[in-house]
C-alpha cells in the first residue's frame, strides 16, 4: 500500500498500456507517493526563473511537477522505451525538453550554456547505481549547478552528512563537506516506489560552496590522505598512512608529523575533521 493510491494506480495504468517492463539494471523504481513528490519539490525550491536538469524522468511524474514551477525542465532518460511514454504524458507542457541519453555521457556545462549560461537546479529520483559518480562528478568538476535535490539510498545520505566520530563518517562525508552543504529533506520508505527497492531512501539537497570551507595547499594530497585514513577503519591514522605505502616516510616521521599537528599519535581518521585533514596535508606538503 502507498499513501496515495491514485498515483500508484496512474503508474500501473501507464505501465500496462505501454506494456512497459521495469529494467533493474537502470535502477527503475518509480515514485508513487504524492507526499514524497511534494517534499522533493519544496526541498528543490524551484521558481519560475529556474532551469531544472532532471536525471531519469521515468514516466514523467516528477517531471510534470517540476515543469509546473520552473521556467524549463531538461530531462535526460537513458531508456529509449520510455521516450514515447514521456512524449504522451507530458504533451500538455511546452517547457520540457526530453533527451534520450546517458547522464554520465551528457555535457552538463553545455546544457547550461545553451540555456543562457544560467546555473542549473538538478532534481532527480536517482538510479542508485550512478549516485556517487554523478554527484561527485558534478562537485569535483565544479559544473554550473546551483543545487542538487536527489533521492538516494538512505545509507549513502547518512554517510554524506555524517560528522566526525560517528559510525557513518568517512571519506564521502569529508568530500561532501569540502564541496557543498548537505541538508536531509526527507526519509523515504520502500513502499513509496514501484517496484519496491530493497533499501530505504532519503531526499538530500546539496548546495555547492562558492569556495571550500577550508584552505589547503594541495587538494589532491589531502584527499589521498583521507582515502588512506579510512582504508582500514579500525587502525590508527599512523598505521593507515604507513600501510598505504604512498609516502616515502618511516613510522617515526609520520608519528612526528601527526604530533606536530597537535594530534595524539594513536588518533584514528574517524576522529579528524576536515580542518584537521587540511592541517595534516599542509604539514606533509611543507
Ligand atoms: N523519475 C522517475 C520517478 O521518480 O518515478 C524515475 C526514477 S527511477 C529511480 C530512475 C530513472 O533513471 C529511470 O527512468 C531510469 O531508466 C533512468 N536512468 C538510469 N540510468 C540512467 C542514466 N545513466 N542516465 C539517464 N537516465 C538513467
Amino acid at each position: 500500500m502507498t499513501d496515495n493510491p491514485s498515483l500508484a494506480a496512474k503508474t500501473k495504468d501507464i505501465i500496462n498500456r505501454y506494456g512497459f517492463a521495469f529494467k533493474k539494471n537502470f535502477g527503475q523504481n518509480f515514485l508513487v507517493d504524492e507526499h514524497v513528490l511534494d517534499k522533493i519539490i519544496s526541498a528543490a525550491d524551484i521558481s519560475s526563473e529556474d532551469i531544472v536538469l532532471e536525471i531519469g524522468p521515468g514516466i514523467g511524474t516528477l517531471t510534470a511537477a517540476l515543469a509546473k514551477r520552473a521556467k524549463k525542465v531538461i530531462s535526460v532518460e537513458i531508456d529509449k522505451t520510455l521516450i514515447p511514454v514521456l512524449n504522451e504524458v507530458l504533451s500538455g507542457f511546452d517547457n520540457i525538453e526530453i533527451i534520450n541519453g546517458d547522464i554520465l555521457k551528457t555535457d552538463i556545462a553545455k546544457i547550461s550554456e545553451e540555456n543562457g549560461g544560467k546555473r542549473l537546479k538538478l532534481v532527480a529520483n536517482l538510479p542508485y547505481y550512478i549516485t556517487t559518480p554523478i554527484i561527485m562528478g558534478i562537485l569535483e568538476q565544479r559544473l554550473p549547478v546551483e543545487s542538487m535535490t536527489v533521492m538516494i539510498q538512505r545509507e549513502v545520505a547518512m554517510r554524506m552528512q555524517a560528522e566526525p566520530s560517528s559510525k557513518d563518517y568517512g571519506a564521502l562525508s569529508l568530500a561532501v563537506k569540502y564541496r557543498c552543504t548537505p541538508y536531509l529533506a526527507a526519509n523515504v520508505p520502500q513502499n513509496c516506489f514501484m517496484p519496491r527497492p530493497n533499501v530505504d531512501s532519503a531526499v538530500i539537497t546539496l548546495t555547492p560552496h562558492a569556495k571550500p570551507p577550508v584552505e589547503v595547499k594541495d587538494e589532491e594530497l589531502m584527499f589521498a590522505l583521507i582515502k588512506a585514513a579510512f582504508s582500514q577503519r579500525r587502525k590508527t591514522l599512523l598505521n593507515c598512512i604507513f600501510n598505504s605505502g604512498q609516502w616515502d616516510m618511516g613510522k617515526d616521521d609520520i608519528a612526528e608529523l601527526i604530533r606536530g599537528c597537535g594530534f595524539d599519535e594513536r588518533v584514528r581518521g574517524e576522529d579528524l575533521s576536515l580542518e584537521d585533514f587540511a592541517k595534516l596535508s599542509d604539514a606533509m606538503s611543507a
